[in-house]
């Protein structure tokens, strides 16, 4: 048993998207039914459908930043109540008694965490993301959205807020810190907002002073490019923390020499080819490589707590949910020629005939 519900779908890994419908299993004793309101657009989206990650199976729906209304709860189901505005992020479960899942931390999960596309799920089909009208989630999978923060710009919170403040969280980003974000795109505009509000001294690395406007204005003290040579020289040993939201491949121990005492270089960013590290770099000042992925579902729920109480949400261009306005984003993303994260209005796709 199952409900058929209209999607937005890869076909192939070379097809533009297409609308379709897709179906979504009845909701069991702990499940919970989200009518989604609106649907991020993350740049692992595209990855994942032209199957640059690895192969998958088609037609797939992609969308792990998904905001919506409960509708109907499983019987069992204490954590959510039907009318509550909630979010989906990048997992929708895990295997629940591995080391780390048993210390909260799903997002690390020793058997991988089940992922909100693409994953085997528990009944064995591959789950499907947020370009939908509904999805059906395990109740403790799913984070509660704070009324205060605009419905509309909530979503990519669920991924590029997550993905970001874990590690400014983890290493301490505060008064007193001067950390150090290297790229300004969806994961980089959220990374200088949340580092701001801790309290941190931000400085933007971009590759050009293009948008040194809009990231002053979104809390950073400091802004270069990484095109400038002297950047590389003046920053020198000026860090505690870097976070690199940039997926291309950059010079590594030019970056590292960029921390000071105990720094830490952190990739959020994936770059597709293995980069070069130079121990003797990591010896000066005792500084640290390190990556960092998503965040566990409590610190999810921290997050968007915080970002309710300081008034942070991303900054967002709101899309409708048809294949062609979503395909025609997907051109802009790949040109980094949004500010700073396509959403869309997934009422288009409830309204479209199935
Ligand atoms: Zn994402
Ligand atoms: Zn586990």
């Amino acid at each position: 048993m199952s409900t058929t519900v209209n999607a937005i779908a890869a076909p192939s890994a070379t097809e533009p998207l297409i609308t379709t419908t897709i179906e979504r299993r009845d909701v069991g004793a702990k499940d919970v039914l989200i009518e989604i309101a609106y649907s991020g657009i993350c740049h692992s989206d595209i990855h994942t459908v032209r199957g640059e990650w690895g192969q998958i199976q088609y037609p797939q729906v992609v969308g792990h930043e998904i905001v919506g209304v409960v509708t109907e709860v499983g019987s069992e189901v204490t954590l959510h109540q039907v009318g509550d505005r909630v979010g989906v992020g990048c997992m929708v479960n895990s295997c629940r008694e591995c080391e780390n899942c048993l210390a909260g931390m799903e997002n690390y999960c020793l058997k991988g965490n089940t992922g909100t596309y693409t994953a085997v799920d528990t009944d064995g089909s591959i789950t499907q993301g947020g370009y939908s009208t509904h999805i059906v989630v395990v109740e403790d999978f799913v984070l509660k959205v704070p009324e205060s923060i605009p419905y509309e710009s909530a979503a990519p919170l669920l991924c590029a807020g997550i993905t970001t403040y874990s590690p400014l969280a983890h290493w301490n980003a505060g008064p007193g810190k001067k950390v150090a974000v290297v790229g300004l795109g969806g994961l980089g505009h959220m990374a200088v907002k949340i580092a701001h509000a801790m309290g941190a001294e931000v400085t933007v690395l971009s590759q050009t002073l293009s948008k040194k406007d809009d990231g002053l204005r979104l809390g950073a003290d400091h802004y270069y490019a990484t095109s400038d040579e002297a950047t590389f020289k003046d920053l020198r040993n000026s860090f505690d923390l870097v976070i690199n939201t940039v997926s291309a491949k950059i010079d590594l121990n030019a970056y590292l020499r960029l921390l000071r005492l105990d720094g830490t270089f952190v990739s959020v960013g994936a770059p597709p080819e293995p980069l070069d590290v130079q121990v003797f770099t990591l010896f000066g000042n005792r500084r640290s490589f390190a990556g960092s992925s998503i965040g566990s579902i409590a610190e999810t729920q921290e997050m968007l707590d915080f970002c309710a109480e300081h008034g942070i949400a991303p900054e967002t261009e709101l899309i409708e949910a048809t294949a062609d306005a979503v395909n025609a984003a997907y051109e802009r993303v790949l040109k980094s020629d949004v500010r700073y994260r396509f959403v869309m209005d997934i009422k288009t796709l409830a309204d479209a005939a199935a």
